[in-house]
């Protein structure tokens, strides 16, 4: 059963930034998340600030410098389904593609993927997690088989998202609107370590909206990627993931930006990895040895071990893939 809420709809950003600021207020979207946290209330919500009258929040465009500026309020499916994402960053459309069931990708929106709330376990269930304001982390002794082996500070949750790590890697910025008006981070800021605020998921102040989502112009010879590995075929979140985009020019990584899914409690850029391959040529000894490099610094839990190996393949096989190709 849901507790009693307020239920606005603003008709501008200006307007729903405001309302934003009131004390457990919350902005629905296309409400896939939301509304399940309200129905099992994991968090106290007194109003809801539906955003659907926000009409400039949605849609997909072209940039004055020839990138793609993507609304917040853009759903995943049109995101999968928009040829100028095919075409200039297909990774995109394949994270998109990823995401949950045909139904949620029509509900689901941009901005809601990027700002849903965790789907740990202990998080979701009837548990005083510390993200609820808990005394510890309830995975770290307890069942632990889908939590991060790398990034865990106080919360071993794992991101949910599988448009955000792949976001990252083509460099996104975030559009930002707030009582204090409108402001543009890199995607990465958008989300808050658990060693820093283990209550937030992201950075965004009392009142703030993610509006837009801005992607630079593609590079001549820029190939985007994003491969997910789930425990079952049909909808599920990512065990592993892997988002890439590389430039390469005869086999050369002249630059490449690796960030992975189902590995921390925020998007995982590895800069280990893109060290090792930076300005090398590519061979499979290379690819393992930037895999090897990834995986530096995790630490399982007790039941998620195999998500080191996991990884390590994922990652060489995807990077073998642009020797192949
Ligand atoms: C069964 C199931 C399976 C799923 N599987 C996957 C999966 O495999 N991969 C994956 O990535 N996701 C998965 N999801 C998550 C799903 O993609 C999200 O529920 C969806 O993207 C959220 O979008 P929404 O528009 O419905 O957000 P809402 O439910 O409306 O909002 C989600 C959260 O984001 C906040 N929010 C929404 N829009 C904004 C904004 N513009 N600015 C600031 N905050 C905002 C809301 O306040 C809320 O806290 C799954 C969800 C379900 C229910």
């Amino acid at each position: 059963m849901f507790e009693d809420f307020a239920y606005t709809r603003p008709d501008t950003v200006a307007q729903a930034a405001q309302l934003l600021q009131e004390e457990a207020a919350h902005a629905l979207a296309g409400g896939s998340d939301l509304l399940g946290c309200l129905r099992e209330r994991i968090f106290p919500v007194k109003t809801v600030v539906s955003l659907s009258n926000l009409k400039d929040l949605r849609g997909i465009a072209r940039t004055a410098e020839g990138g793609l500026a993507l609304g917040a309020r853009t759903t995943i499916a049109e995101v999968v389904e928009s040829t100028e994402v095919q075409t200039l960053y297909p990774g995109l459309a394949q994270a998109a593609a990823e995401v949950a069931s045909p139904q949620l990708r029509n509900q689901g929106t941009l901005g809601g993927n990027l700002c849903q709330k965790p789907r740990c376990w202990y998080y979701r269930g009837d548990f005083d997690c510390l993200r609820k304001g808990g005394a510890s982390c309830l995975a770290v002794h307890g069942e632990n088989q889908l939590h991060c082996i790398l990034g865990g500070d106080a919360c071993y949750m794992v991101h949910p998202s599988d448009t955000a790590p792949m976001l990252q890697a083509l460099d996104a910025t975030v559009w930002v609107a707030g009582p204090a008006g409108d402001r543009s981070l890199p995607l990465e800021q958008l989300f808050m370590p658990p060693g820093q605020d283990p209550t937030r998921e992201t950075t965004l102040q009392p009142g703030e909206l993610v509006t837009h989502i801005h992607l630079p112009p593609p590079e001549p010879g820029l190939h985007t990627r994003y491969r997910k590995v789930r425990a079952r075929r049909s909808w599920d979140f990512a065990l592993a993931g892997m988002a890439l985009a590389a430039v390469t020019e005869d086999e050369v990584m002249r630059s490449c930006r690796i960030v992975l899914s189902g590995a921390a409690p925020i998007p995982w850029r590895v800069t280990h990895a893109e060290t090792v391959l930076t300005g090398q040529r590519l061979t499979r000894a290379l690819c393992r040895a930037a895999a090897e490099a990834a995986m530096q610094g995790a630490e399982p839990l007790a039941h998620n071990a195999y998500k080191i190996e996991l990884f390590r393949n994922m990652i060489q096989e995807e990077l073998e893939r642009l020797i192949r190709s």
